[in-house]
């Protein structure tokens, strides 16, 4: 069977790409079906994240020149994994691959996500080779970040970001996560199924900035930490175990001082020192408890991850896809 398949691209103020993007995937598009890997209704689902500049009315335009085009307005900008979700849960296909906008991910490697789908794999993680493109620090900090979350205890592929193939069943399996603290790429391990690696390099940025400044990656990473770890509190924990013990051992060596010789007791030192240090230590544990409990409180309210504000495009003119859109609008399902 030839599979249907859908580009899913969450897309935030980039007018300075779109053109170029779309040109590139229908063109890759038409070259796959030429190769009869792909069937003739796969097609572009763009995601407009609450872009502030032309993309809307981009997308609206290129989805108005192509059948193959389709876009998804949010009613605000919820961020790149909230914007993904969304094109995730809605864009109809036997499988979805995940891209960004902005040309960085070697489209090339499609069709052999495709040939591992049809080999069979629920799940094909794009993983980049090298980091050649990338500056130094970045390189740095994001192969540091994986690092950690490996000693962390959070199951991640190595140098995967969002570039991925997920077969129908994955995301039915997906949407049954109903976290709001999103960090999909840690999600992915979770669902199980067969999956693969195709390995690709990673370009530089087409045109345009990085929607991606240094606040928004930090929040990123920290979210990747505290969803899927319990690792940090189990650290605090063993630190404060162990201080204790240290304590009760100076204690004895304090009193074994007293008792048996006749030296002078360093009485500032040892009673001023462990109390700022056990007040440090105290805070940092309180903090990053209240970190999982600012989690807990806004997964208990569990509000929805985004609101669709306007569909376009060919696959959603079909009445059953909208009227599904619909009732998982009115389910909140969405
Ligand atoms: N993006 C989004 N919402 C945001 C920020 C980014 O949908 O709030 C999209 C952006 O348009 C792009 C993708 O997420 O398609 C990745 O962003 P970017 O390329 O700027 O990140 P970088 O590659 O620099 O990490
Ligand atoms: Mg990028």
């Amino acid at each position: 069977m030839t599979p249907t398949i859908g580009l899913v691209i969450p897309c935030y103020n980039e007018e300075a790409v779109l053109r170029e993007t779309t040109s590139r995937l229908l063109v890759l598009l038409e070259r796959m079906r030429g190769e009869g890997l792909i069937a003739a209704d796969s097609a572009i689902f763009y995601v407009d994240d609450g872009s502030r500049d032309s993309t809307w009315a981009l997308i609206e335009e290129l989805s108005a020149a192509h059948s193959a085009v389709c876009g998804i307005k949010l009613s605000r900008n919820r961020g790149h994994q909230n914007a993904l979700l969304c094109g995730l849960l809605n864009a109809p296909g036997d499988a979805l691959i995940s891209v960004d906008a902005d040309l960085q991910d070697d489209l090339e490697v499609i069709p052999q996500m495709v040939q591992a789908l049809r080999r069979g794999d629920d799940i094909v993680y794009g993983v980049r080779k090298k980091r050649t493109t990338d500056t130094f620090f970045k390189r740095f900090t994001a192969e540091g970040y994986y690092k950690l979350l490996a000693a962390m205890r959070v199951q991640i592929i190595f140098n995967h970001a969002d570039y991925r193939l997920l077969s129908r069943r994955a995301i039915e399996a997906l949407s049954e996560y109903r976290e709001v603290n999103l960090f999909l790429r840690g999600l992915m391990p979770q669902l199980g199924y067969r999956s693969s690696i195709v390995e690709y390099d990673r370009a530089e940025r087409f045109a345009g900035e990085s929607k991606y400044p240094l606040g928004k990656m930090l929040s990123l990473a920290w979210q990747g930490v505290t969803s899927f770890s319990t690792y940090p509190l189990r650290l605090i924990t063993a630190i404060g175990s162990l201080i204790s013990l240290a304590s009760l051992g100076l204690a004895a060596w304090a009193m074994l001082t007293r008792l048996f010789t006749e030296e002078a007791l360093p009485g500032w030192a040892s009673t001023v020192i462990p109390m700022y240090f056990l007040g440090g230590v105290q805070l940092l544990s309180l903090g990053v408890i209240g970190e999982y409990v600012a989690k807990i409180y806004t997964e208990t309210k569990a509000r929805p991850r985004f609101h669709v504000d306007v569909l376009a495009g060919a696959a959603f003119r079909q009445r059953g896809r909208l009227d599904a859109t619909r009732q998982a609008i009115a389910d909140g399902t969405l």
